[in-house]
């Protein structure tokens, strides 16, 4: 699988989705098997939040992200996504590129005509976003050569180039240092703010986070035990 799911926009619903609420989960529990992963999460996402999930490993984090992106369903609570006729573009913990192939072509593999006049217009656009992040020289290193940072960024370029509305991202700069990331939050900021991009980072690192704006939820062992700015955690 390239990206996250394929769901189109639905321009006649574009106004009420601006003003409104994204996601909004009550008395949520999530289980697998005997292990409860998330227990009683109440949380609301709005269009055009910057919300970074911070917890350690095993808090949830990745269990929360599968939920918002519809890939799980709560085995208890309630669970209402009024995205459903927008586009969220993910990039997974496991990041799902295509290793045999060049960089260049994880890109082009993953072009929809839907978005772009044409594949010039996606070229340009690629190559500014591969500027900022400083690979546009690496385009045609294959991609099982690549370090774990050149691969992060690979993988959030792409995701960025389906022009979300909704972009989640796990753990997206695990394997970058913090210059790296502030540069790729840099980047989410500016598409946050030309775009309206409602943007949900999930990260084991809440030291990354402490100095960028948004809203921090903070999970350990599956509940919800913070929510509210990152430089009060
Ligand atoms: P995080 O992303 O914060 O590390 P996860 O959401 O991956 O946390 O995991 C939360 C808990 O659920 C952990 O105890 C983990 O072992 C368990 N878990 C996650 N995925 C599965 C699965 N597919 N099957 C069984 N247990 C799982
Ligand atoms: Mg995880």
């Amino acid at each position: 699988m390239l990206s996250g799911p394929s769901i189109r926009r639905n321009p006649s619903n574009t106004a009420s989705f601006e003003r409104g609420t994204v996601f909004s989960l009550k008395e949520v529990g999530v289980s697998y098997g005997t292990t409860q992963a998330l227990r009683n999460i109440e949380l609301c996402v709005k269009r055009g939040e910057i919300l970074f999930v911070t917890g350690p490993s095993g808090a949830g984090k990745t269990t929360l992200l599968g939920l918002l992106a519809g890939a799980l369903r709560p085995t208890v609570g309630s669970f209402q996504n009024h995205a459903r006729d927008f586009f969220i573009s993910q990039v997974f913990q496991d990041l799902r590129l295509l290793m045999d192939v060049s960089i260049r072509d994880n890109f082009f593999l993953a072009y929809d005509s839907y978005l772009y006049e044409s594949k010039t217009h996606f070229l340009a656009n690629l190559l500014e976003l591969s500027k900022v992040l400083g690979f546009e020289d690496k385009l045609d290193l294959k991609m099982s050569r690549a370090n774990g940072g050149l691969k992060q960024k690979v993988a959030i370029v792409r995701a960025l180039l389906a022009k979300p509305d909704i972009f989640i991202a796990d753990e997206p700069t695990s394997s970058l240092d913090f210059e790296s990331a502030e540069k790729i939050y840099q980047l989410f900021n500016l598409y946050n703010t030309k775009r309206n991009m409602t943007i949900i980072w999930a990260t084991h690192n809440k030291e990354l986070v402490k100095g960028f704006a948004g809203r921090i939820i903070h999970l350990h062992k599956g509940k919800l035990i913070y929510s509210g700015h990152p430089c009060f955690i």
